[in-house]
């Protein structure tokens, strides 16, 4: 305390005219100085050393007295939640605000510490005591913003992250739900009133379980790239984090969600794990090699050493492709580059061939092998001379580092 009373022994309180203060107020002046007080005892001892008078604080008007009540308010908000860790943030009038900088500035301060940081402190540490639960800077999983002029809580529940694998057993469904071309999501004749182009996805199998179990707004789905709906995502799977938005729950069943995801016999995960933002950032941002199994279908027969020398030229080359005529109607027409790391023959009875090929992130699989038109150059159908139709495309690997 002998630090909070040197610093205020040369303040010329005669600058505060007729204006009281309260204990806490008067001792956030020097809030930054000496470890271990509150604001309301550096206060006290301030105002026994400096005898100053009592009187309805000017500053605060008495916010600093109704913290308790502002804490059991917040508590109360938290009830309808499961979380974890929490974080207090407040909303004080600018004119309060105005109020106390300048003070600050009358009396020619420099250790003082904000009403509002203060708030956030003390109505904190009761909200602590009340919920038996930690408060949480970095990554809370609710924020409580405090409205103290209108004794309004706010609550910010943060989304709840889970990642995972998953394998999509089946041809035809699309990662992430598709909103039907026409009517955009609101249901029409095209879609039977639905609002998506396809039944379900990934996403919507995955989060089903999930949102059940948390109660959740909404999901998104964050997956490490995307394979076509026409192609299955075999393998160990593909690295994905789900997000469940607003969730009511945050201890859940996960292995029971897990079992009735595999129980769809569309798609498999592996098993859900605790994630959080960071993860989401990882996953979007892995350029992992992929490894394909592709079905091709010659125009006419390929002799089979023709089509091994071919392939080993493919592997040794960039190959350069424009976005693809599928896609092109929603991506930039651009050229990218890629090469292809390793392309082999399983099998092939001459017109129908199984390849596997490990390509770069972002290659076109099904264009390096018919060649789109010369969009993709070289193509297999360019090296053998001859038309090739992708009948099945399979991602069998994605080789990250998770
Ligand atoms: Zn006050
Ligand atoms: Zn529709």
């Amino acid at each position: 305390m002998d630090e909070i009373l040197a610093a205020a022994r040369p303040v010329d309180w005669s600058k505060l005219g007729e204006r009281t203060l309260c204990d806490a107020c008067l001792g956030r002046l020097f809030g930054k100085l000496g470890h271990g007080h509150t604001n309301e005892e550096r206060g006290a001892a301030v105002r026994a050393a400096a005898t100053l008078r009592t009187g309805p604080c000017w500053v605060c008007s008495g916010l600093t007295s109704r913290y308790d009540a502002l804490a059991r308010l917040v508590a109360k908000k938290l009830e309808l939640w499961e979380f974890d860790t929490f974080l207090i943030g407040s909303k004080v009038d600018p004119e309060v605000q105005g109020r106390e900088e300048s003070l600050w500035s009358d009396l020619a301060l420099a250790n003082q510490e904000a009403l509002k940081s203060e708030i956030n402190r003390e109505v904190g540490k009761r909200v602590c005591d009340l919920v038996k639960k930690e408060p949480s800077l970095a990554n809370p999983d609710i924020l409580a913003i405090v409205d103290t002029s209108f004794d309004h809580v706010d609550l910010h529940v943060n989304p709840l992250f889970l990642r995972a694998r998953y394998r999509k057993l089946v041809r035809g469904i699309p990662q992430t739900r598709w909103p039907c071309n026409r009517c955009r999501g609101k249901g029409c004749a095209k879609c039977g009133g639905t609002g998506k182009m396809y039944p379900t996805s990934v996403e919507e199998i995955l989060a089903t379980e999930i949102m059940r179990e948390s109660g959740g707004t909404g999901h998104a789905l964050h997956g490490m790239g995307r394979e076509d709906i026409d192609a299955r995502m075999l393998g160990s799977g593909r690295p994905f984090v789900l997000e469940i938005k607003e969730p009511r729950k945050r201890h859940l069943d996960l292995a029971g969600a897990r079992d009735r995801v595999n129980a769809s016999g569309q798609v498999e995960v592996d098993a859900f794990l605790p994630a959080t933002r960071a993860d989401v950032v990882a996953v979007k941002s892995d350029r992992a090699d992929k490894t394909y199994r592709v079905l091709v279908r010659f125009a006419s027969p390929v002799d089979e050493a023709k089509l091994k020398e071919e392939m080993t030229i493919l592997e040794a080359q960039p190959i350069a492709q424009r976005t693809p005529t599928r896609v092109v109607h929603r991506r930039a027409d651009t050229t990218r580059h890629r090469s292809i790391k390793r392309a082999e023959l399983l099998s092939t009875d001459g017109t129908v061939a199984e390849l596997r090929v490990t390509a770069e992130a972002g290659s076109y699989v099904k264009e390096l092998v018919h060649g789109d038109q010369g969009r993709t150059k070289p193509s297999l159908a360019d090296q053998l001379g001859v038309a090739c139709e992708v009948l099945e495309l399979d991602v069998v690997e994605i080789h990250d580092e998770r």
